[in-house]
């Protein structure tokens, strides 16, 4: 028997999606996130809030532009406040044509060295309309994600990012077209990722949400192995103590949809590490 004393086995998986209250929705403060990991069996976590808006002045539900060079400050203070826990810096940033014109996020980027930009399509009707609404006719639901998956194909042809957030985001309500339908729409936009040599990670808030299940389903999961599409794994925390949540089972959805390998950003750039 052991007298070392007990210390929680760093077995799980890097949480590479975490907010801050710089971001107004969430509470909690790089730290906090990093020393929650080491307590969770982490031994690495990515910082990746949402980027600022350079059109947003006042903002009430996001970071604010003047607040940039503060986030990059604490999670750089985080890394030496909490020794034990390695803590990436990164981005979640919306994929907006507006954006993209203005190269809003090299400018961003060019302040820091980052480690991982996750890209996210947030804007879209999936966002509050609830499957008891009588607009969410089964048409509309498809062209919801229809229009969605398109947007995603052209995150991925921007090569503006590393890895796609919460892949299958339209299914947050739990509104979700007929399974050929989703086949259909999800595959280009695959090959589209798989070409752009990105990761997609398996965002477990799902579980949260009237999705009811993680971003991505076991379905994507699967056409990801067969593309060679490696996973990464977050939990998109708004507050510390969700960290790391569901990763034992998103851990295994990954294994049992073929994937032996998962993909870790350092510097932006991808490595595969056994699973
Ligand atoms: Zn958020
Ligand atoms: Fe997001
Ligand atoms: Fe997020
Ligand atoms: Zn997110």
């Amino acid at each position: 028997m052991s007298t070392e004393p007990a210390s929680p086995p760093a077995s799980l998986p890097p949480d590479t999606h975490t907010h801050t209250r710089l971001c107004r929705h969430a509470t909690g403060e790089p730290a906090d996130y990093a020393r929650a990991a080491l307590e969770a069996g982490l031994d690495t976590i990515a910082c990746t809030d949402h980027i600022p808006f350079p059109d947003d002045p006042q903002p009430t539900i996001r970071m604010a532009l003047e607040d940039f060079p503060l986030y990059l400050e604490m999670v750089h203070a985080a890394a030496a406040e909490v020794p034990g826990c390695r803590v990436l810096l990164g981005l979640e940033a919306d994929h907006r044509p507006d954006l993209v014109a203005l190269r809003h996020l090299d400018r961003l980027l060019a302040q820091d060295d980052f480690d991982i930009v996750l890209g996210s399509v947030h804007s879209g009707p999936f966002w509050d309309l609830n499957p008891d609404d009588p607009a969410a006719t089964p048409a509309f639901v498809e062209d919801m994600w229809r229009t969605y998956f398109r947007r995603l194909t052209d995150l991925a042809d921007s090569r503006l990012y590393d890895a796609v957030a919460h892949i299958d985001l339209p299914k947050r309500r739990g509104l979700r077209p007929p399974p050929s339908a989703i086949r259909d729409m999800v595959l280009p936009a695959l090959d589209a990722v798989a070409e752009a040599g990105m990761a997609v990670e398996i965002n477990t808030s799902g579980l949260l949400h009237g999705a009811q299940e993680m971003y991505c389903s076991p379905d994507i999961l699967r056409w990801m192995a067969e593309r060679g599409i490696p996973v990464l794994f977050g939990s998109d925390a708004h507050r510390p103590r969700d960290i790391a949540r569901a990763f034992p089972e998103a851990v295994a959805a990954a294994r049992a949809a073929g994937h032996t390998h998962r993909a870790e950003f350092r510097g932006r750039k991808l490595q595969l590490m056994p699973l």
